[in-house]
Protein backbone atom coordinates (compact mmCIF):
# COMPACT_ATOMS: atom_id res chain seq x y z
CA UNK A 1 0.00 0.00 0.00
CA UNK A 2 1.35 3.60 -0.78
CA UNK A 3 1.56 6.23 1.79
CA UNK A 4 0.79 9.78 0.02
CA UNK A 5 1.82 13.11 1.10
CA UNK A 6 -1.74 14.71 0.35
CA UNK A 7 0.08 18.32 -0.06
CA UNK A 8 2.23 16.72 -2.97
CA UNK A 9 1.08 13.47 -3.82
CA UNK A 10 4.77 11.92 -3.80
CA UNK A 11 4.90 8.86 -2.24
CA UNK A 12 5.99 9.00 1.64
CA UNK A 13 6.74 5.00 2.23
CA UNK A 14 4.89 1.68 0.94
CA UNK A 15 3.59 -0.52 3.73
CA UNK A 16 2.55 -4.36 3.65
CA UNK A 17 -0.99 -4.58 3.41
CA UNK A 18 -2.69 -7.61 5.75
CA UNK A 19 -4.96 -10.40 4.17
CA UNK A 20 -7.80 -12.32 5.34
CA UNK A 21 -5.37 -14.80 6.86
CA UNK A 22 -2.77 -12.58 8.30
CA UNK A 23 -6.09 -11.20 10.16
CA UNK A 24 -7.36 -14.25 10.78
CA UNK A 25 -3.52 -14.94 12.64
CA UNK A 26 -3.40 -11.66 14.56
CA UNK A 27 -6.73 -12.20 15.82
CA UNK A 28 -6.18 -16.00 17.01
CA UNK A 29 -3.06 -14.27 18.37
CA UNK A 30 -4.67 -11.93 20.59
CA UNK A 31 -7.42 -14.10 21.53
CA UNK A 32 -5.02 -16.30 23.07
CA UNK A 33 -2.83 -13.34 24.72
CA UNK A 34 -5.60 -11.56 25.94
CA UNK A 35 -6.53 -13.96 29.51
CA UNK A 36 -3.19 -13.38 30.46
CA UNK A 37 -2.54 -9.51 29.87
CA UNK A 38 -6.22 -9.24 32.08
CA UNK A 39 -4.44 -11.16 34.85
CA UNK A 40 -2.18 -8.44 34.94
CA UNK A 41 -2.70 -6.39 38.13
CA UNK A 42 -3.87 -2.82 36.80
CA UNK A 43 -0.85 -0.67 38.68
CA UNK A 44 1.24 -2.98 36.13
CA UNK A 45 -1.07 -2.43 33.36
CA UNK A 46 -1.35 1.78 34.35
CA UNK A 47 2.72 1.64 34.92
CA UNK A 48 2.96 0.08 31.04
CA UNK A 49 0.44 3.41 29.95
CA UNK A 50 3.03 5.86 31.60
CA UNK A 51 5.64 4.87 30.12
CA UNK A 52 3.76 5.40 26.65
CA UNK A 53 3.61 8.39 27.84
CA UNK A 54 6.95 9.28 28.18
CA UNK A 55 7.40 7.26 24.99
CA UNK A 56 5.41 10.37 23.10
CA UNK A 57 7.28 12.99 24.99
CA UNK A 58 10.74 12.01 23.50
CA UNK A 59 9.30 11.05 19.79
CA UNK A 60 7.52 14.49 19.83
CA UNK A 61 8.95 15.84 16.91
CA UNK A 62 9.44 12.16 14.73
CA UNK A 63 5.89 12.08 15.50
CA UNK A 64 4.50 15.51 14.78
CA UNK A 65 6.67 15.19 11.04
CA UNK A 66 5.15 11.51 10.27
CA UNK A 67 1.68 13.02 11.20
CA UNK A 68 1.73 16.38 9.19
CA UNK A 69 3.37 14.17 6.08
CA UNK A 70 0.78 11.62 5.90
CA UNK A 71 -2.38 13.41 6.27
CA UNK A 72 -1.49 17.34 5.09
CA UNK A 73 -2.32 18.43 8.94
CA UNK A 74 0.04 21.77 9.58
CA UNK A 75 2.86 20.87 11.71
CA UNK A 76 1.86 23.00 14.51
CA UNK A 77 -1.51 21.55 14.90
CA UNK A 78 0.35 18.48 14.65
CA UNK A 79 2.31 19.40 17.98
CA UNK A 80 -0.91 19.86 19.65
CA UNK A 81 -2.78 16.79 18.73
CA UNK A 82 0.10 15.02 20.58
CA UNK A 83 -0.05 17.48 23.41
CA UNK A 84 -3.46 17.33 23.85
CA UNK A 85 -3.04 13.57 24.14
CA UNK A 86 -0.65 13.43 26.65
CA UNK A 87 -3.52 15.46 28.97
CA UNK A 88 -6.31 11.96 27.85
CA UNK A 89 -3.52 10.02 28.84
CA UNK A 90 -3.01 11.69 32.32
CA UNK A 91 -7.03 11.54 32.62
CA UNK A 92 -7.11 7.99 32.34
CA UNK A 93 -3.73 7.17 34.23
CA UNK A 94 -5.63 9.25 37.28
CA UNK A 95 -9.21 8.14 37.19
CA UNK A 96 -9.02 4.27 36.04
CA UNK A 97 -8.69 2.72 39.24
CA UNK A 98 -11.75 4.34 40.65
CA UNK A 99 -13.73 3.75 37.70
CA UNK A 100 -12.34 -0.03 37.26
CA UNK A 101 -12.84 -1.29 41.30
CA UNK A 102 -15.14 -3.74 42.47
CA UNK A 103 -18.31 -1.91 44.06
CA UNK A 104 -20.18 -3.26 46.99
CA UNK A 105 -23.81 -1.99 46.38
CA UNK A 106 -25.52 -3.78 49.05
CA UNK A 107 -25.19 -5.57 52.05
CA UNK A 108 -28.30 -7.08 54.55
CA UNK A 109 -28.21 -6.20 58.16
CA UNK A 110 -27.00 -9.35 59.30
CA UNK A 111 -24.59 -9.45 56.67
CA UNK A 112 -25.95 -12.58 54.95
CA UNK A 113 -26.01 -11.21 51.87
CA UNK A 114 -24.00 -8.98 49.55
CA UNK A 115 -24.00 -7.70 45.99
CA UNK A 116 -20.97 -6.46 44.19
CA UNK A 117 -20.37 -5.30 40.80
CA UNK A 118 -16.64 -6.31 39.14
CA UNK A 119 -15.86 -4.61 35.81
CA UNK A 120 -15.17 -7.57 33.48
CA UNK A 121 -12.81 -6.58 30.20
CA UNK A 122 -14.24 -7.25 27.13
CA UNK A 123 -11.62 -9.54 25.40
CA UNK A 124 -10.52 -9.00 22.26
CA UNK A 125 -11.65 -5.72 20.55
CA UNK A 126 -11.48 -4.35 17.60
CA UNK A 127 -10.48 -0.74 16.78
CA UNK A 128 -11.41 1.20 13.69
CA UNK A 129 -9.75 4.30 13.71
CA UNK A 130 -10.13 7.36 11.22
CA UNK A 131 -7.35 9.71 10.09
CA UNK A 132 -8.26 13.40 10.74
CA UNK A 133 -7.08 13.02 15.06
CA UNK A 134 -5.06 9.84 14.69
CA UNK A 135 -3.81 10.30 18.66
CA UNK A 136 -7.06 11.23 19.92
CA UNK A 137 -9.50 9.30 18.23
CA UNK A 138 -7.40 6.44 18.87
CA UNK A 139 -6.22 7.01 22.06
CA UNK A 140 -9.93 7.55 23.42
CA UNK A 141 -10.22 3.68 22.83
CA UNK A 142 -7.17 2.01 23.10
CA UNK A 143 -5.44 3.22 25.98
CA UNK A 144 -8.35 2.76 28.20
CA UNK A 145 -9.39 -0.49 26.72
CA UNK A 146 -5.68 -1.84 27.33
CA UNK A 147 -5.76 -0.33 30.53
CA UNK A 148 -9.30 -2.32 31.25
CA UNK A 149 -7.49 -5.70 29.95
CA UNK A 150 -8.93 -5.80 26.96
CA UNK A 151 -6.31 -7.23 23.60
CA UNK A 152 -7.15 -4.44 20.69
CA UNK A 153 -6.87 -5.01 16.82
CA UNK A 154 -6.04 -1.79 15.99
CA UNK A 155 -7.01 -0.83 12.25
CA UNK A 156 -5.56 2.75 11.47
CA UNK A 157 -7.38 4.75 8.35
CA UNK A 158 -5.41 3.87 5.47
CA UNK A 159 -4.32 7.63 5.47
CA UNK A 160 -2.36 7.14 8.84
CA UNK A 161 -0.94 3.93 8.81
CA UNK A 162 2.52 4.97 9.45
CA UNK A 163 0.94 7.35 12.91
CA UNK A 164 -0.80 3.77 13.97
CA UNK A 165 2.67 1.37 13.51
CA UNK A 166 4.40 4.47 15.37
CA UNK A 167 2.10 3.93 17.86
CA UNK A 168 2.33 0.28 18.05
CA UNK A 169 6.18 0.49 18.51
CA UNK A 170 5.83 3.09 21.50
CA UNK A 171 3.36 0.43 22.59
CA UNK A 172 5.77 -2.29 22.30
CA UNK A 173 8.43 0.18 23.80
CA UNK A 174 6.30 0.37 27.14
CA UNK A 175 5.94 -3.34 27.50
CA UNK A 176 2.27 -4.17 26.01
CA UNK A 177 2.82 -7.44 24.54
CA UNK A 178 2.85 -7.87 20.70
CA UNK A 179 -0.16 -9.41 20.27
CA UNK A 180 -2.34 -7.44 23.02
CA UNK A 181 -1.83 -4.53 20.34
CA UNK A 182 -2.08 -5.84 17.34
CA UNK A 183 -2.27 -3.47 14.38
CA UNK A 184 -3.82 -4.23 11.56
CA UNK A 185 -3.02 -2.87 7.91
CA UNK A 186 -5.03 -1.44 4.78
CA UNK A 187 -8.22 0.30 4.02
CA UNK A 188 -11.97 -0.93 3.38
CA UNK A 189 -11.11 -4.57 2.51
CA UNK A 190 -9.28 -5.23 5.99
CA UNK A 191 -11.71 -3.52 8.10
CA UNK A 192 -14.10 -5.58 6.76
CA UNK A 193 -12.13 -8.79 6.88
CA UNK A 194 -11.05 -7.56 10.73
CA UNK A 195 -15.37 -7.61 11.30
CA UNK A 196 -15.22 -10.95 10.08
CA UNK A 197 -13.56 -12.40 13.37
CA UNK A 198 -15.51 -13.37 16.27
CA UNK A 199 -14.39 -10.23 18.70
CA UNK A 200 -15.96 -9.57 21.85
CA UNK A 201 -16.41 -5.23 20.55
CA UNK A 202 -16.42 -3.31 17.69
CA UNK A 203 -15.01 0.54 18.13
CA UNK A 204 -15.12 2.55 15.21
CA UNK A 205 -14.75 6.17 14.19
CA UNK A 206 -15.61 7.21 10.70
CA UNK A 207 -18.12 8.39 8.42
CA UNK A 208 -21.99 7.32 8.87
CA UNK A 209 -21.92 5.75 5.41
CA UNK A 210 -19.18 3.43 6.37
CA UNK A 211 -20.61 3.44 10.34
CA UNK A 212 -23.50 1.89 8.97
CA UNK A 213 -21.92 -1.16 7.48
CA UNK A 214 -19.82 -1.43 10.38
CA UNK A 215 -23.12 -1.53 12.97
CA UNK A 216 -24.66 -4.21 10.87
CA UNK A 217 -21.85 -6.34 10.78
CA UNK A 218 -20.98 -6.08 14.33
CA UNK A 219 -24.75 -6.45 15.89
CA UNK A 220 -24.77 -9.78 13.57
CA UNK A 221 -21.96 -11.03 16.10
CA UNK A 222 -23.64 -9.66 18.74
CA UNK A 223 -20.18 -8.24 19.45
CA UNK A 224 -20.90 -4.53 21.72
CA UNK A 225 -20.44 -2.13 18.89
CA UNK A 226 -19.41 1.94 19.52
CA UNK A 227 -19.83 4.19 16.49
CA UNK A 228 -18.32 7.79 16.17
CA UNK A 229 -19.62 9.24 13.51
CA UNK A 230 -20.07 12.89 11.24
CA UNK A 231 -21.73 15.72 12.59
CA UNK A 232 -22.97 19.15 10.78
CA UNK A 233 -22.39 20.98 13.59
CA UNK A 234 -24.25 23.78 14.29
CA UNK A 235 -23.72 27.41 16.45
CA UNK A 236 -25.98 30.26 17.25
CA UNK A 237 -24.68 33.88 17.15
CA UNK A 238 -27.04 35.67 18.99
CA UNK A 239 -27.37 39.72 19.14
CA UNK A 240 -25.47 40.80 22.33
CA UNK A 241 -21.98 39.39 21.45
CA UNK A 242 -19.56 41.29 20.77
CA UNK A 243 -18.96 40.80 17.21
CA UNK A 244 -15.07 40.76 16.62
CA UNK A 245 -14.34 37.73 19.39
CA UNK A 246 -16.96 35.59 17.87
CA UNK A 247 -15.75 35.97 14.77
CA UNK A 248 -12.43 34.95 15.90
CA UNK A 249 -13.17 32.20 17.89
CA UNK A 250 -15.61 30.55 15.12
CA UNK A 251 -13.22 30.73 12.16
CA UNK A 252 -10.64 28.49 14.02
CA UNK A 253 -13.88 26.30 14.99
CA UNK A 254 -14.50 25.98 11.40
CA UNK A 255 -11.26 26.45 9.91
CA UNK A 256 -8.70 24.82 12.19
CA UNK A 257 -7.21 21.20 10.99
CA UNK A 258 -8.08 22.99 7.53
CA UNK A 259 -12.43 21.97 8.59
CA UNK A 260 -11.70 18.33 9.26
CA UNK A 261 -12.66 17.78 12.49
CA UNK A 262 -15.88 15.90 13.65
CA UNK A 263 -16.76 19.02 15.87
CA UNK A 264 -15.88 21.01 13.33
CA UNK A 265 -18.19 24.22 13.00
CA UNK A 266 -20.34 23.66 9.83
CA UNK A 267 -23.00 25.72 10.09
CA UNK A 268 -23.63 29.04 11.10
CA UNK A 269 -26.59 30.82 12.38
CA UNK A 270 -26.16 34.92 13.28
CA UNK A 271 -29.26 37.03 14.38
CA UNK A 272 -30.30 39.14 11.92
CA UNK A 273 -29.11 42.48 14.16
CA UNK A 274 -25.45 42.13 13.81
CA UNK A 275 -25.49 39.73 11.01
CA UNK A 276 -23.58 42.10 8.64
CA UNK A 277 -21.33 42.85 11.12
CA UNK A 278 -20.30 39.86 11.50
CA UNK A 279 -20.24 38.41 8.48
CA UNK A 280 -17.27 41.15 7.57
CA UNK A 281 -15.53 40.32 10.95
CA UNK A 282 -15.69 36.90 9.92
CA UNK A 283 -14.35 36.72 6.42
CA UNK A 284 -11.88 39.00 7.66
CA UNK A 285 -10.08 36.12 9.62
CA UNK A 286 -10.36 33.36 7.22
CA UNK A 287 -8.77 36.19 4.36
CA UNK A 288 -5.66 36.11 7.21
CA UNK A 289 -5.61 32.37 7.52
CA UNK A 290 -2.29 31.37 5.75
CA UNK A 291 -2.56 28.33 3.41
CA UNK A 292 0.77 26.96 2.36
CA UNK A 293 3.57 23.80 2.93
CA UNK A 294 1.91 21.98 6.21
CA UNK A 295 5.71 21.64 7.25
CA UNK A 296 6.04 25.70 7.34
CA UNK A 297 6.05 27.34 10.84
CA UNK A 298 3.19 29.41 10.18
CA UNK A 299 0.92 27.33 8.24
CA UNK A 300 -2.58 27.43 9.43
CA UNK A 301 -4.79 25.66 6.32
CA UNK A 302 -3.02 22.51 5.44
CA UNK A 303 -3.84 19.99 2.25
CA UNK A 304 -6.67 17.98 2.74
CA UNK A 305 -6.44 14.48 3.37
CA UNK A 306 -8.92 12.77 0.93
CA UNK A 307 -8.35 13.50 -2.53
CA UNK A 308 -12.09 12.56 -3.12
CA UNK A 309 -12.99 15.29 -0.86
CA UNK A 310 -11.86 18.13 -3.37
CA UNK A 311 -14.90 17.17 -5.27
CA UNK A 312 -17.42 16.97 -2.76
CA UNK A 313 -16.30 20.88 -1.44
CA UNK A 314 -16.55 21.48 -5.25
CA UNK A 315 -20.06 20.54 -5.50
CA UNK A 316 -20.79 21.53 -2.58
CA UNK A 317 -20.57 25.17 -3.32
CA UNK A 318 -21.82 24.72 -6.89
CA UNK A 319 -25.27 23.80 -5.21
CA UNK A 320 -25.25 26.31 -3.42
CA UNK A 321 -24.87 28.88 -6.02
CA UNK A 322 -27.12 27.34 -8.04
CA UNK A 323 -29.84 27.83 -5.57
CA UNK A 324 -29.12 31.86 -4.61
CA UNK A 325 -26.10 31.73 -1.81
CA UNK A 326 -22.87 34.15 -2.55
CA UNK A 327 -19.00 33.06 -2.08
CA UNK A 328 -17.56 35.99 -0.14
CA UNK A 329 -14.36 34.31 -0.34
CA UNK A 330 -12.82 30.88 -1.54
CA UNK A 331 -14.90 29.04 -3.58
CA UNK A 332 -12.77 26.65 -5.83
CA UNK A 333 -9.99 24.10 -5.54
CA UNK A 334 -6.65 25.20 -5.82
CA UNK A 335 -4.76 24.14 -8.90
CA UNK A 336 -1.82 21.71 -7.57
CA UNK A 337 -0.59 18.64 -7.62
CA UNK A 338 -2.10 18.25 -3.93
CA UNK A 339 -4.96 18.15 -2.50
CA UNK A 340 -5.53 21.67 -1.84
CA UNK A 341 -9.41 23.89 -1.23
CA UNK A 342 -9.36 27.25 -1.05
CA UNK A 343 -10.70 28.56 2.51
CA UNK A 344 -14.78 29.28 1.68
CA UNK A 345 -17.29 31.51 3.14
CA UNK A 346 -20.98 31.18 1.73
CA UNK A 347 -23.85 33.51 2.78
CA UNK A 348 -27.73 33.91 1.56
CA UNK A 349 -27.66 30.01 2.05
CA UNK A 350 -30.30 27.94 3.39
CA UNK A 351 -31.37 24.25 4.39
CA UNK A 352 -32.24 23.83 0.80
CA UNK A 353 -28.73 23.55 0.29
CA UNK A 354 -26.40 20.74 0.80
CA UNK A 355 -23.40 22.95 1.84
CA UNK A 356 -26.16 23.46 5.25
CA UNK A 357 -27.19 19.84 5.10
CA UNK A 358 -24.51 17.39 4.15
CA UNK A 359 -21.12 16.99 6.52
CA UNK A 360 -18.38 18.91 4.67
CA UNK A 361 -14.99 18.09 6.38
CA UNK A 362 -13.24 20.74 4.91
CA UNK A 363 -12.52 24.53 4.82
CA UNK A 364 -15.99 25.60 3.99
CA UNK A 365 -18.62 27.46 5.94
CA UNK A 366 -22.33 28.84 5.28
CA UNK A 367 -23.94 31.72 7.63
CA UNK A 368 -27.34 31.85 7.94
CA UNK A 369 -29.08 35.04 9.10
CA UNK A 370 -32.36 34.20 11.48
CA UNK A 371 -34.54 36.27 12.74
CA UNK A 372 -34.46 34.93 16.81
CA UNK A 373 -33.73 32.68 18.98
CA UNK A 374 -36.67 29.77 18.30
CA UNK A 375 -35.92 29.90 14.71
CA UNK A 376 -31.49 29.30 14.96
CA UNK A 377 -33.27 26.34 17.58
CA UNK A 378 -35.03 25.06 14.66
CA UNK A 379 -32.08 25.35 12.27
CA UNK A 380 -29.88 23.53 14.64
CA UNK A 381 -31.98 20.61 15.30
CA UNK A 382 -32.86 20.25 11.29
CA UNK A 383 -30.30 17.66 10.70
CA UNK A 384 -30.03 13.53 10.89
CA UNK A 385 -26.31 14.24 12.84
CA UNK A 386 -26.20 15.55 16.52
CA UNK A 387 -22.48 15.66 17.39
CA UNK A 388 -22.21 19.34 19.56
CA UNK A 389 -24.03 22.25 18.89
CA UNK A 390 -23.09 26.16 20.35
CA UNK A 391 -24.24 29.43 21.15
CA UNK A 392 -22.53 32.76 21.39
CA UNK A 393 -24.14 35.12 23.80
CA UNK A 394 -22.76 36.30 27.70
CA UNK A 395 -26.07 35.97 28.89
CA UNK A 396 -26.07 32.82 30.68
CA UNK A 397 -30.20 32.57 31.11
CA UNK A 398 -30.05 33.01 27.28
CA UNK A 399 -27.84 30.43 26.36
CA UNK A 400 -29.02 27.39 28.59
CA UNK A 401 -32.77 28.21 27.19
CA UNK A 402 -31.69 27.74 23.64
CA UNK A 403 -28.88 24.61 24.56
CA UNK A 404 -31.53 22.69 26.65
CA UNK A 405 -33.99 22.25 23.53
CA UNK A 406 -30.64 21.16 20.94
CA UNK A 407 -30.59 17.87 20.13
CA UNK A 408 -26.80 16.73 20.28
CA UNK A 409 -24.36 15.05 22.43
CA UNK A 410 -22.25 18.12 23.74
CA UNK A 411 -23.05 21.40 24.10
CA UNK A 412 -20.69 24.90 24.31
CA UNK A 413 -21.88 28.01 25.61
CA UNK A 414 -18.77 31.13 23.60
CA UNK A 415 -16.75 27.94 22.72
CA UNK A 416 -16.53 25.68 20.14
CA UNK A 417 -14.32 22.48 18.53
CA UNK A 418 -13.57 21.70 21.71
CA UNK A 419 -12.76 18.57 23.55
CA UNK A 420 -12.61 17.74 27.36
CA UNK A 421 -11.23 14.10 28.64
CA UNK A 422 -13.42 14.74 31.63
CA UNK A 423 -16.94 15.17 29.38
CA UNK A 424 -18.52 12.45 27.88
CA UNK A 425 -18.19 12.42 24.30
CA UNK A 426 -20.82 11.13 22.19
CA UNK A 427 -23.66 11.55 19.92
CA UNK A 428 -27.47 11.40 18.51
CA UNK A 429 -28.66 10.30 15.61
CA UNK A 430 -26.34 9.74 12.41
CA UNK A 431 -23.69 10.95 15.35
CA UNK A 432 -23.25 7.43 16.30
CA UNK A 433 -23.84 5.32 19.56
CA UNK A 434 -21.64 4.77 22.83
CA UNK A 435 -19.46 6.72 24.59
CA UNK A 436 -15.47 7.84 24.86
CA UNK A 437 -13.70 9.82 27.62
CA UNK A 438 -14.62 10.51 30.81
CA UNK A 439 -15.32 7.75 33.40
CA UNK A 440 -17.99 6.14 30.94
CA UNK A 441 -15.54 6.11 28.35
CA UNK A 442 -13.30 3.76 30.77
CA UNK A 443 -15.83 1.50 31.41
CA UNK A 444 -17.18 1.14 28.62
CA UNK A 445 -14.23 -1.60 27.78
CA UNK A 446 -15.60 -3.58 30.38
CA UNK A 447 -18.75 -5.95 31.15
CA UNK A 448 -20.22 -5.05 34.60
CA UNK A 449 -20.86 -8.33 36.22
CA UNK A 450 -23.45 -8.91 38.53
CA UNK A 451 -22.15 -11.23 41.96
CA UNK A 452 -25.19 -12.00 44.38
CA UNK A 453 -23.14 -13.63 47.23
CA UNK A 454 -25.23 -15.45 50.24
CA UNK A 455 -23.27 -16.78 53.54
CA UNK A 456 -23.88 -20.48 54.03
P1 LIG B 1 -14.28 6.41 6.84
O1 LIG B 1 -15.65 5.98 7.24
O2 LIG B 1 -13.98 6.55 5.40
O3 LIG B 1 -13.19 5.35 7.38
C1 LIG B 1 -13.06 5.06 8.76
C2 LIG B 1 -12.35 3.72 8.92
O4 LIG B 1 -13.18 2.67 8.44
C3 LIG B 1 -11.04 3.60 8.15
O5 LIG B 1 -10.11 2.94 8.96
C4 LIG B 1 -11.43 2.76 6.96
O6 LIG B 1 -10.35 2.04 6.39
C5 LIG B 1 -12.44 1.83 7.56
N1 LIG B 1 -13.41 1.20 6.63
C6 LIG B 1 -13.86 1.70 5.45
N2 LIG B 1 -14.79 0.84 4.92
C7 LIG B 1 -14.91 -0.17 5.80
C8 LIG B 1 -15.72 -1.36 5.82
N3 LIG B 1 -16.58 -1.64 4.84
N4 LIG B 1 -15.63 -2.17 6.89
C9 LIG B 1 -14.78 -1.88 7.91
N5 LIG B 1 -13.99 -0.79 7.94
C10 LIG B 1 -14.05 0.05 6.89
O7 LIG B 1 -13.98 7.74 7.63
P2 LIG B 1 -12.68 8.66 7.59
O8 LIG B 1 -12.63 9.37 6.28
O9 LIG B 1 -11.49 7.91 8.03
O10 LIG B 1 -13.00 9.72 8.76
C11 LIG B 1 -13.78 10.86 8.56
C12 LIG B 1 -15.12 10.69 9.22
O11 LIG B 1 -14.96 10.35 10.58
C13 LIG B 1 -15.92 11.99 9.24
O12 LIG B 1 -17.27 11.70 8.93
C14 LIG B 1 -15.79 12.48 10.69
O13 LIG B 1 -16.81 13.31 11.12
C15 LIG B 1 -15.76 11.17 11.42
N6 LIG B 1 -15.14 11.32 12.74
C16 LIG B 1 -15.93 11.26 13.85
C17 LIG B 1 -15.39 11.44 15.12
C18 LIG B 1 -16.25 11.39 16.36
O14 LIG B 1 -15.69 11.44 17.43
N7 LIG B 1 -17.56 11.32 16.26
C19 LIG B 1 -14.02 11.66 15.25
C20 LIG B 1 -13.24 11.72 14.10
C21 LIG B 1 -13.81 11.55 12.85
Amino acid sequence: MKILNPATQAVVAEVAEDGATSIRNKYQRAREAQPLWAAVPLEKRLDAIRVFRGRITAMHETLAKTLTLEVGKPIRQSRNELQGLLGRIDFFLSESARALREEKVFADRRGKIEERITHEPLGVIANISAWNYPYFVGGNVFIPALIAGNAVLYKPSEYATLTGLHIAAMLYESGIPTDVFVPVIGAAKAGAALLRQPVDGVFFTGSYATGEKVGAAAGKRMAKVQLELGGKDPVYVCDDVDVKTAAAGLADGAFYNTGQSCCSVERIYVHEKIHDAFVKAFVAEVRGFKRGDPLDESTYIGALTRRPQLDVLKKQVADARRKGAKVLTGGDIVKSKGNWFEPTVLVDVDHRMSVMKDESFGPIIGIQKVADDAEAVAFINDTEYGLTAGVYTPDPKRARKILSQVRSGSVYWNCCDRVSPRLPWSGVGHSGIGVTLSTYGIQTFTRPKAWHLRRA
